[in-house]
C-alpha cells in the first residue's frame, strides 16, 4: 500500500484517527481528517496533533474531499455505510480501515478476537496468558492501545493480541490473523446493520483470509456461528464441543476438558476462580485454546486463571449491605449479556436495567424471569418497552435516576438478595459510557452502605 505523497483522508478523529493521522504523516502522506463532531468537542485530539501536518475538516463531511482523495481510512467508530463514503466508491476511491492498515505494515503475528460479548475479557486472558509464559506481547485494539498505535511505534512483540469488532472486520481485505477466536454471535447493534445476517457475515469475516496453517477457535454450540463453519479454511480447535472432537474444548462441571492434537487430553480446574459465570468459563476455554495453539503450555495457563481478576463493569461486585450483594454489569449492553449475567445467580435478584434502545427486543430474557427476579426496576429511554416486555407477572418499578434505582433496589431485597445493574442497553441517554453508568451506580451503592453502617 503506498502512502507517501499520497492525498489520504482520515474518517473520525477519535484516539484511534490520532494514532492514523500519526502513521500516516510520519510516512510522507498528505492527510486531511473529518469527523461530525465540532473543534470544540475533538479539542483534545486536535491537540494531541500539534505540530503534525495535517488539513482538519470538522463539523460535518465535504463530499468533495471523499471524492478526490487517493484513499480514505476509517476510524473503527464510523460506520463503512455512511453517504459521502456511498460517493467514494462509486469513484473507485479505496476505503480502508484502521486494522487492515496496521496489519500491512507489521509482521508480528495477530491472535485476533471477536464476537457479540467476552471479546474485552478474552483479549486481556490471553494477554497475560502469553505474558506469563514469557512471551513478549501487544495487548490491545477496540480496548486500549490501537493497533495502528502498535504498528507505528513498535512491531517488535511476539504477539499482538487484538480485540476487533464487526465494524473493524467490515473494511478487512488481506488482514489475516494467525489465531482468530470468535466467541459467539447473538443479537446486537441491530441498529448499525441491514438485518442479523449481516451482523454475522461480518463477524465471519475474521475467518476470511486464514490459510491451513492458521488457527480458529470458536463456539461449536452457536447456532449462528455453525453456518460459518463450512468456510473456515484454517486449523478448528472449536469450545463447547464434546470428547468426539478431534481437537478442542468442552466444560465440565468444575472445569474445562482440552483434547490436544496429539490426541492427549488436559484438565483446568475453575473452582474458586475470580472469573464467575458460565460464560466466563467459555473465555477462559477459547484463551487457553488461542494461548495453547501459539505455545503456551497448560501447566502455565491454569496459573493465570487462577489469578485474572476479569475488568471493571463486567458481573464486578461493589458492596454487600445488609446481606444484599449489589453487581455491577453495566457493560452488559445487549440481552444476551444479560440472560448470562442471570443465569450466574441462584439468589433472588433484584434487577436493575434500561438506557438507550438498541432494537431487537427483550423476550429472551422472559423465561429466565420466574422464580429468579424479584422486582425489576426500569430506567432511561428503554423504561416503556422493558415494563411492556417483562412487567408481566413480575413487580415494576419506574425510576428517573440511578440514585433512585438503588435506594428502590434495597428497599426492595432481603438478606441473601442480589442486585444487579445489567442494563441491556446502552448509557448514551444519560451517560458518556457504560463505565460512566457502573461508577455511577458503584458511587449510589457505596453512598447507601455508609448510610447503613455509617
Ligand atoms: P465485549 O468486549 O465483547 O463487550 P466484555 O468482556 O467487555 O465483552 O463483556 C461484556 C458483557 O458481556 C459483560 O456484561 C460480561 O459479563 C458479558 N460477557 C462476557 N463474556 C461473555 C460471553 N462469553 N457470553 C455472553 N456474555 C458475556
Amino acid at each position: 500500500m503506498e502512502i507517501k505523497n499520497k492525498h489520504i483522508l482520515v474518517v473520525g478523529l477519535g484516539k484511534t484517527g490520532v494514532g492514523l493521522v500519526r502513521f500516516l504523516a510520519r510516512r510522507g502522506a498528505r492527510v486531511t481528517v473529518t469527523d461530525q463532531a465540532d473543534e470544540g468537542m475533538l479539542a483534545d485530539s486536535m491537540e494531541a496533533l500539534s505540530g503534525f501536518d495535517v488539513c482538519f475538516e470538522l463539523g460535518g463531511h465535504r463530499l468533495a474531499t471523499f471524492t478526490s482523495a487517493d484513499l480514505i481510512v476509517l476510524s473503527p467508530g464510523v460506520p463503512h455505510t455512511i453517504e459521502p463514503l456511498k460517493h467514494a466508491r462509486e469513484k473507485k476511491i479505496p476505503v480502508t480501515g484502521e486494522i487492515e492498515l496496521a496489519y500491512r505494515f507489521m509482521k508480528t503475528p495477530i491472535i485476533g478476537i471477536t464476537g457479540t460479548n467476552g471479546k474485552s475479557t478474552t483479549t486481556l486472558l490471553v494477554g497475560r496468558m502469553l505474558k506469563d509464559a514469557g512471551f513478549d506481547v501487544f495487548v490491545g485494539g477496540n480496548l486500549g492501545t490501537p493497533l495502528i498505535e502498535y504498528a507505528d511505534k513498535g512491531d517488535t512483540a511476539d504477539f499482538a493480541v487484538v480485540e476487533i469488532s464487526s465494524f473493524q472486520l467490515d473494511t478487512i481485505t488481506t488482514f489475516r490473523p494467525r489465531v482468530a477466536v470468535l466467541l459467539n454471535i447473538t443479537a446486537d447493534h441491530l441498529d448499525r446493520y441491514d438485518d442479523f445476517d449481516a451482523y454475522v457475515r461480518s463477524k465471519g469475516r475474521i475467518f476470511e483470509n486464514q490459510s491451513p496453517d492458521d488457527v480458529a477457535v470458536f463456539n461449536y454450540l452457536d447456532m449462528a456461528i455453525k453456518a460459518l463453519v463450512p468456510a473456515i479454511h484454517s486449523k478448528i480447535r472449536p469450545f463447547n464441543t464434546g470428547a468426539e472432537i478431534e481437537a478442542g474444548a468442552w466444560l465440565t462441571d468444575d472445569g474445562i476438558q482440552f483434547r490436544l492434537t496429539d490426541g492427549r487430553e488436559a484438565s483446568l480446574g475453575c473452582r474458586n476462580i475470580p472469573l464467575i459465570g458460565v460464560h466466563n468459563r467459555e473465555n477462559i476455554a477459547a484463551a487457553a485454546l488461542a494461548a495453547s495453539a501459539v505455545g503456551a503450555p497448560f501447566s502455565r495457563i491454569q496459573e493465570t486463571v487462577h489469578h485474572f481478576q476479569g475488568l471493571s463493569h463486567r458481573m464486578s461486585p461493589v458492596a454487600v449491605i445488609n446481606g444484599v450483594q449489589f453487581i455491577d454489569d453495566s457493560k452488559a449492553t445487549n440481552v444476551d449479556a444479560v440472560v448470562r449475567a442471570l443465569s450466574s445467580f441462584s439468589t433472588q435478584v433484584i434487577l436493575i436495567m434500561g438506557g438507550r434502545e438498541k432494537g431487537g427486543g427483550y423476550s429472551a430474557l422472559k423465561p429466565l424471569f420466574p422464580g429468579r427476579i424479584k422486582h425489576l426496576i426500569v430506567m432511561g429511554e428503554a423504561a416503556e418497552s422493558l415494563k411492556t416486555e417483562l412487567g408481566t407477572g413480575t413487580p415494576v418499578s419506574h425510576v428517573s435516576s440511578m440514585a433512585e434505582a438503588v435506594q428502590t433496589s434495597l428497599a426492595q431485597a432481603s438478606a441473601g438478595d442480589t442486585v444487579l445493574l445489567s442494563p441491556a442497553c446502552a448509557s448514551f441517554d444519560m451517560y458518556k459510557s457504560y463505565a460512566h453508568r457502573g461508577e455511577d451506580f458503584a458511587m449510589h451503592v457505596r453512598e447507601m452502605e455508609m448510610v447503613n453502617y455509617g
